[in-house]
């Protein structure tokens, strides 16, 4: 195995274990392999909107894809659109490619009261993208409530409806990396053109820019062009914008300017809707008796329903039985506690990186800086937190002994009561980590 092609062949080999034939067809097959160097693989794909799903759905399984293969880390680069002139002058790419149906589209999504506002505000958003009813669209509510899947679902329609709509898909923390990113290398204006210029403007889990200055502005900026240019803009946040404390006023206020929309847990009949068509989709045939069961016992998270479903499927493949109640309780407690996701500390670890800059082996190394310490203590309290390990356990994780663990769990707690800065940082890894739960 030597070519860049025979990489990215094997990869997705394994990726095809893993996901959907759609998601491959429709995410992956305009997708091709760059470079592979420096412990960085790049790839490529014909739009901005596919690269932000990529990135957003995608780029954790290519990485441990990737692990799988060469058993270590690399980073991934995606380029979109014509990025890849840098590269390659002359690797014609079909820009106008129309993706097939995906996972997340308004057909496969499960209308109920809880959800009916949303469904219909983003409806309105591919009928008449730009309308002043509509823009921004804001739709906020917890975890796991199908925010991310209406949002791709009217990126998806608009580039039906019109191929060669500029989209740009974004998560509100990549928006910040990639900002850090562009003025570092000192490409801060082609990285504010790219979004000022987009026709429909996606940003998922805006929630993360609130506190960050500099991103902030610029997101103010890119904001207006965008709707001044009559573009459409649709955000998404696990609170509404009166919630997010540290939210400049002035972002505030455009996002109240729209149109809001929540979405709250399935009642009990959509809930069941949810759970036979999950099942039916996975060729699973369930009794109502255990349909009703399941949605009796999870209430608040369709994440966690789907995670229930596919633990099922594993199940009866494995056994070749009926599934039955007790199936549905050790599938519930093999992943909830007290009604919630358990997280791995690797998990924790990972994401607490990432929300500082920094590496999982810095917070398990002994470099004192201040944002490598402050990372360090959070993910020994988080860990606390989060999970039962013990604090010996939580130690072998981190690298330390058990009283340097305690110690950093109590300066958080010390800290957390005044620090409203802090508490709130806590509150957003937390649900950095638990969107990643499935
Ligand atoms: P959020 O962005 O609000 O955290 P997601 O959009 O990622 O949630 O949804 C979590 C999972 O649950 C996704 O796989 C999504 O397809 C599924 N889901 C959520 N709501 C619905 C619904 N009403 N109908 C069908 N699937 C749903
Ligand atoms: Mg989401």
């Amino acid at each position: 195995m030597n070519s860049i092609n025979d990489i990215w062949a094997s990869i997705m080999e394994v990726l095809a274990q893993k996901l959907t034939p759609t998601s491959i067809n429709t995410w992956f097959t305009d997708c091709t392999p760059i470079d592979l160097r420096d412990g960085t693989l790049v790839i490529h794909t014909p739009t901005e909107f596919k690269r932000g799903i990529l990135q957003q759905r995608f780029a954790d399984v290519i990485k441990e894809a990737l692990k799988e293969l060469f058993s270590c880390d690399f980073e991934l680069d995606i380029l979109a659109g014509d990025e890849l002139d840098d590269y390659v002058s002359d690797d014609a790419t079909d820009q106008n490619a129309l993706p097939e149906m995906d996972d997340y589209t308004f057909d496969n999504f499960i209308v109920g009261k809880c959800n009916e506002f949303a469904y219909a505000a983003a409806q309105g958003v591919v009928k008449s993208p730009g309308s002043k009813v509509y823009n921004p669209l804001f739709i906020y509510g917890n975890s796991g409530l199908g925010k991310t899947h209406l949002l791709c679902a009217i990126g998806t329609a608009i580039h039906e409806n019109q191929p060669e709509a500029k989209i740009a898909f974004i998560k509100g923390e990549e928006f910040t990396n990639q900002m850090v990113r562009s003025i570092k290398e000192g490409t801060a204006d082609e990285f504010r053109q790219k979004y000022r210029g987009v026709d429909l403007f996606l940003v998922d889990d805006i929630q993360f820019i609130a506190g960050k200055e500099a991103t902030q502005e610029e997101f103010f900026h890119t904001f207006n062009s965008i709707y001044e240019a009559g573009h459409q803009i649709v955000i998404t946040s696990d609170r509404p914008p009166i919630d997010m404390l540290r939210l400049d006023d002035r972002l505030r206020t455009r996002f109240e300017g729209g149109l809001m929309a929540d979405v709250q847990p399935p009642d009990v009949e959509t809930r069941m809707a949810i759970i036979r068509n999950k099942a039916g989709h996975l060729g699973m045939n369930l009794s109502d008796d255990i349909v009703s069961y399941i949605a009796q016992k999870l209430t608040s998270n369709v994440r966690q329903i789907e995670g229930v479903i596919n633990r099922l499927t594993a199940f009866r493949e494995i056994t070749g039985e009926a599934i039955s109640r007790d199936m549905v309780d050790s599938a519930i407690g093999v992943v909830i506690r007290d009604g919630v996701y358990v997280p791995t500390p690797e998990t924790i670890i990972a994401e607490t990186a990432r929300y500082y800059q920094v590496t999982p082996e810095e917070i398990q190394g002994i470099s004192r800086q201040k944002n490598i310490a402050t990372a360090r203590h959070i993910t020994a309290y988080l860990i606390r937190n989060l999970t039962n390990l013990s604090l010996p356990m939580i130690g072998t994780f981190l690298h330390r002994d058990h009283a340097t663990v305690l110690s950093s769990v109590r300066k958080i707690e010390g800290s957390i009561k005044t620090d409203k800065d802090l508490s709130a940082t806590i509150r957003d890894i937390t649900s950095n980590i638990n969107s990643r739960q499935r």
